[in-house]
């Protein structure tokens, strides 16, 4: 083993084989850059959290200000104008009907929030429903809670045994939707359904797997048929990557409660929101204390952290995100083109932002040998990627150009030549 001055653990990180890892100093733009000067591009967006592009001058200066005027403070019983700012432009956004904000600070807490309000809403009604449904191959976190709503494999074997049990639904990809449909719905007829869970149009770590908006907007209308609630977990989603503003956009859809993270501050603070509509808010109102919403953690609501989503909101509303986004699917769309005729890849995918294809010869799975040899090739070519398994994807920030995109393609091109010779 060879030795490590660093004390630190790092996460989905084999330490055993991945040593000497690049140390970064600064961001700008679409780029990273080491300490001794390299220069990275950032096509997956920092773990698909960066939108508009790193250090955006305006949520900088909104961290900076929010930072030496009000820093931290409890958010049971109180309240303040960030937080106020963020919530109200956020029912503004998401699809119509959404009326309530809770907030907590990463992914698979608001996951973990969205479940415990769907359990909490049928116990507070006194009915009966305390199961969850979710999708095949979804992935919604590694909390115990999150992991248990996520497809099993190699990530959670460990932790199986406290996993709680949830129905499977298969997805419904192009041609295979009436079994899902068909299994939605018999799942839903069994009576103590509490809520159906799904990442809306992509699954990200499953593989980046992607579904049509009608068959969202069917899972839909099967769940809220059986009055099931429709919990979107629109963590990656969010914000942008689908081409539109929300995924549940594309389907006409207004999920009961909504998930919200990565995007929510364009990337450069923890922050996290679970939308719900009215009746999931008034069933946990009472003058019984015993009813309340029973779920905090200590930075809820951070003020420093809901200044720079309010940043990121408000650059939403006031410069051309939609007509980037636009621009940057269409760069992505003829990047894709000319991957069509390669014999190398297959399954060749996007929705909005978002590329996804698969290496044709290698191994299935997360593990594959050929994902970490991927990820080193492109990095020398001074790109950063993170396939799963043999499936490459590009998630870059709206800011990407051309060129840059060029540059990024090219390499990965290189990658898999060097890779599989
Ligand atoms: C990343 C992700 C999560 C977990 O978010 P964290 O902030 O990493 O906890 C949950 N759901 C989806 C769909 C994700 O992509």
């Amino acid at each position: 083993m060879t030795p490590r001055r660093s004390p630190i653990w790092h996460p989905f990180t084999q330490h055993g084989i991945e040593h000497n890892m690049p140390e970064i100093a600064r961001a700008h733009g679409a780029w990273l850059e080491t300490v001794d000067g390299k220069r990275i591009f950032d096509a997956i967006s920092s773990w698909w959290v960066i939108t508009h592009g790193h250090c955006h001058p305006k949520i900088v200066a909104a961290i900076q200000q929010q930072a030496s005027t009000l820093d931290q403070v409890i958010f049971a019983g109180f309240t303040h104008a960030p937080a106020e700012t963020v919530a109200s432009q956020l029912i503004g956004m998401a699809p119509a009907g959404l009326a309530h904000v809770f907030f907590s600070d990463s992914g698979s807490t608001a996951v973990e929030v969205a479940l415990k309000m769907a359990l909490g809403y049928w116990r507070n009604r006194g009915e009966a429903r305390t199961r969850i449904l979710a999708l095949e191959h979804a992935y919604h976190g590694d909390t115990v809670g999150t992991m248990s709503a996520g497809a099993r494999g190699i990530f959670n074997a460990a932790y199986e045994p406290l996993l709680f049990d949830v129905g499977r639904i298969p997805l419904p990809l192009a041609g295979q939707e009436q079994q899902s449909f068909l299994a939605l719905d018999a799942a839903c007829r069994s009576g103590n359904i509490a809520a159906f869970i799904c990442e809306p149009l992509i699954l990200g770590a499953g593989g980046m797997m992607m579904y049509s908006a009608d068959a969202l907007a069917e899972l839909h209308r099967i769940a809220k048929m059986h009055g099931v609630l429709f919990i979107a977990d629109e963590v990656m989603t969010g914000f942008g990557r689908t081409g539109r503003t929300f995924a549940c956009d594309h389907a006409h859809i207004t999920p009961d409660i909504l998930c919200l993270a990565k995007g929510l501050t364009g990337g450069s603070m923890p922050l996290a929101a679970t939308l719900c509509m009215e009746a999931i808010f008034d069933a946990h109102v009472a003058t019984d204390r015993a009813r309340m919403f029973f779920h905090s953690s200590s930075y809820t609501a951070n003020p420093i952290a809901c200044a720079a989503a309010a940043a990121n909101l408000e650059i939403w509303q006031t410069k051309p995100v939609g007509t980037r986004i636009a621009a940057l699917a269409e760069m992505q769309r003829d990047a894709l083109c000319a991957l069509q005729q390669d014999a190398r890849f297959s399954n060749i995918r996007q929705i909005g932002t978002i590329t996804a294809f698969d290496v044709s010869s290698s191994d299935e799975g997360y593990l594959s040998d050929i994902a970490l040899p991927l990820r080193r090739a492109c990095l020398d070519r001074g790109v950063l990627t993170r396939p799963l398994g043999s499936t490459i994807y590009v998630m870059p920030p709206y800011c990407t150009t051309k060129s840059e995109l060029t540059h990024v393609y090219a390499a990965i091109s290189d990658a898999v030549d060097e890779v599989t010779a």
